[in-house]
């Protein structure tokens, strides 16, 4: 049936071929697991003297009378009885034909939505049926499945095809891959059972258990394309470790007099990661692995240390940022860091000059670059490594699994596969990480350096930006420095640039003694680097900002973030921000400003801020709020595109997927076959594999 064409159906030709792809169905079997929305309950028939208002339901009974009234748009009204009371049904879009077949006398049943209408209750553009006799059943033996439209494919005609699906499956069930015994543990119904089930539920069906995806049968099927999902990565795993990567073994007195000469002591954390990290570049086979750390607890020394014990060992490494600012922060530090012990870096942007780029490029080619910092123009054509062994990526949350496999491919050389070494900016919620980076070993900095301050934080409506002005006024009389952040104008980069100048001119303006800065998205990067020197001197003590402050910027000196129309922002987002300040020893604080009247979500979100500085925490509640494919990024999400499954509703079966996983020997065969879940995934590279799974 996995095989079967569509136009094997009854009633399926080129053209109906053609609409039901646009809903994926390719196969016959894919019809199986089309799953309704919802059900509509027309297994009882209404009297209409007990219809009430509001509801959806089946009634039946006798035409009395059929007229096309024109009071205000032209319509057909029926008007029927089955003795207990009486209905109209009203057409506005009808045939002659249809008018026709309304004679006074024949019977029909429809179903809708029952209204209080002008003359007694009503249904607008009901479904309904000529019934042959007066005795006729209109009745369904099952609940009435919704199926999820396509334009011009009827309801009727889904619950035919699906009716002829289900019959073929009969004699030929789908392929059963989770083992009986995990199924009976789990008291789970068989694939087929859950399919027939779910198509066609009994009268007695639990609507709302259903409606919510709640029902056994559900769960059944999201589990398995949880077991699916998780598998998939895991495979790529193991792929992972059976390539061949170079093993780092040198470079140790080299890390152990970086560590030494750094102005502060690694925390505990911190040390614990470096040593996960080290141990995994000692073998010779890829590092994969993803670094979380909230905001500030100090992830880029922990990437130079493996940066540096690669070079030590004579390859290079890249790091890639998202962003060209952050980039350019990254290639700041590493230049101080690295340039004193002999390593040249280069440096390689989508906007740099044809000469400055070729010469990057002599460079990483030949070797003498042991490190390259750059965006995502670090794996475009033409740029060949000489040996690459280290790929550091920051701010993975912007880097789906996709690039994670087109890096894999792409940095492969004669020595093997490039070590990788993934950074988040913000913590990912436990649930997404375990879903979407089951390919990644974890570490966790659980840890801020020592003598932190934690940010309060507060909320302010903007009527109140007088009272905030001054509060810059005395922070920076008090020797401090600040954050201004402009709001995010999402139509347009212009006009969010603009607003940003006109606030740093009224800002000036009212606060005279103070000197005010600017940086936004549209000034060129020597421009932006010049104002962040400056602002790092002190020279400028308030900063106005659009949020291309967001990531990585490091001004120990600045304990003051106003963030404008915060309720526009998102949690990550602000939290990151927030971020920006809290460095150094003083006392920082966060003022969200905000454009009264709150709605829910926003005043949520200030209020999660306001109560934590914890990234987990956030990170946590900002899955909730937006849901999983937004927190992950759009692109990112070739792993949540799930047909059954909700990430946040079935989280709780998320540690019975990777306890209950099969064998390898039950496994051997399924794989291939889960196929029917995963092929938003690029498994091209899958393979069915026994040495899987650890
Ligand atoms: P993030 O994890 O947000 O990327 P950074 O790596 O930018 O954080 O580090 C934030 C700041 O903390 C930097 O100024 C860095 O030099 C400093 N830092 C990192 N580790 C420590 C430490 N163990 N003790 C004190 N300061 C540290
Ligand atoms: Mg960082």
């Amino acid at each position: 049936m996995a095989a079967t064409p569509l136009t094997d159906l009854k009633g399926v030709g080129p053209a109906l071929a053609k609409k039901l792809e646009k809903l994926g169905l390719f196969v016959v079997e894919d019809l199986l697991f089309l799953l309704p929305l919802r059900y509509e309950d027309r297994t009882q028939l209404i009297r209409i003297g007990s219809l009430v208002a509001g509801t959806r339901c089946l009634a039946a009974g006798e035409v009395l009378l059929a007229e096309v009234a024109y009071r205000g748009r032209r319509n057909l009204l029926v008007r029927i009885s089955d003795g207990s009371g009486q209905l109209t049904l009203r057409f506005f879009h009808f045939s002659r034909q249809q008018q026709a077949q309304f004679q006074p006398g024949v019977h029909v049943s429809c179903f809708g939505e029952v209204r209080r209408g002008s003359s007694g209750f009503e249904m607008i553009h009901p479904e309904y049926r000529i019934l042959r006799e007066s005795h006729a059943t209109a009745m369904s033996d099952s609940l009435t499945p919704i199926y999820p439209a396509t334009e011009g494919v009827q309801q009727g005609r889904l619950r035919n095809l699906t009716d002829q699906a289900l019959r073929l499956m009969q004699r030929s069930p789908p392929v059963e891959l989770l083992p009986e015994n995990i199924r009976q543990e789990l008291g789970m119904p068989s694939l087929a059972d859950a399919i027939r089930y779910l198509h066609r539920p009994p009268p007695d069906a639990d609507v709302e258990q259903m409606t919510e995806g709640r029902h056994p049968c559900q769960q059944r099927l999201a589990f398995e394309e949880l077991l699916a999902h998780y598998l998939s990565l895991r495979n790529l795993r193991a792929m992972a470790e059976t390539d061949a990567a170079i093993a780092l073994r040198g470079g140790q007195r080299q890390v152990d007099a970086f560590i030494g000469g750094l102005p502060f002591d690694l925390t505990a954390a911190q040390a614990r990661v470096v040593d996960e990290i080290l141990g995994d570049l000692r073998n010779p086979h890829p590092m994969m692995r993803l670094v979380q750390g909230d905001v500030g607890s100090g992830k880029t020394v922990v990437a130079a240390i493996a940066c540096l014990k690669a070079i030590a060992c004579g390859v290079q490494v890249a790091i890639m940022a998202p962003t060209e600012i952050l980039a350019e922060q990254h290639w700041r530090n590493f230049c101080a860091w690295f340039q004193p012990l002999g390593i040249e870096p280069a440096w390689l942007s989508g906007s740099q000059k044809a000469s400055a780029r070729r010469q990057a490029l002599e460079a990483i080619a030949d070797g003498s670059a042991g490190l390259v910092v750059g965006t995502h123009a670090l794996f475009q054509e033409g740029v060949e490594f000489k040996r690459l062994a280290l790929v550091v990526i920051d701010e993975q949350h912007r880097f789906g699994v996709h690039q994670r496999m087109a890096l894999r491919d792409k940095g492969v050389g004669s020595d093997g596969h490039p070590h990788q070494l993934v950074m988040t900016a913000t913590p990912i919620p436990r649930t997404l990480a375990m879903a979407a980076y089951a390919d990644l070993d974890t570490s966790v900095i659980d840890e801020l350096p020592p003598g932190r301050q934690p940010v309060t934080t507060i909320a302010v409506p903007d009527t109140r930006r007088g009272e905030i002005v001054e509060r810059v006024r005395s922070a920076v009389a008090a020797g401090q420095q600040a954050y201004w952040v402009c709001p995010l104008i999402e139509e347009s980069d212009v006009l969010q640039c603009q607003a940003a100048e006109e606030t740093a001119a009224a800002l000036a303006a009212s606060l005279p003694d103070v000197s005010v800065g600017l940086v936004h998205g549209r000034m060129k990067a020597p421009e932006k680097q010049a104002v962040m020197d400056r602002f790092k001197a002190g020279e400028i003590q308030l900063l106005v900002a659009t949020t291309v402050i967001e990531v990585g910027v490091d001004v120990p000196n600045a304990s003051l973030m106003i963030i404008e129309n915060s309720e526009r922002m998102g949690l990550a987002q602000l939290h990151q921000l927030r971020g920006r300040v809290g460095r150094g020893s003083a006392d920082s604080s966060c003022v969200l400003m905000y454009e009264p009247p709150l709605n829910n979500s926003a005043e949520r979100r200030l209020r999660v801020l306001r109560e934590t500085n914890d990234g987990f925490r956030i990170a946590e509640e900002d899955l909730h709020l937006r849901g999983p494919g937004e927190v992950l990024g759009t692109r990112q999400t070739g792993v949540m595109q799930m047909r059954v499954a909700d990430l946040m509703r079935d989280r709780g079966m998320l540690p019975e997927v990777k306890l209950k996983k099969p064998t390898a020997e039950e496994f051997k065969d399924r794989f291939l076959h889960y196929l029917r879940y995963t092929c938003g995934l690029e498994l091209r590279h899958a393979r069915p594999a026994d040495h899987l799974i650890a």
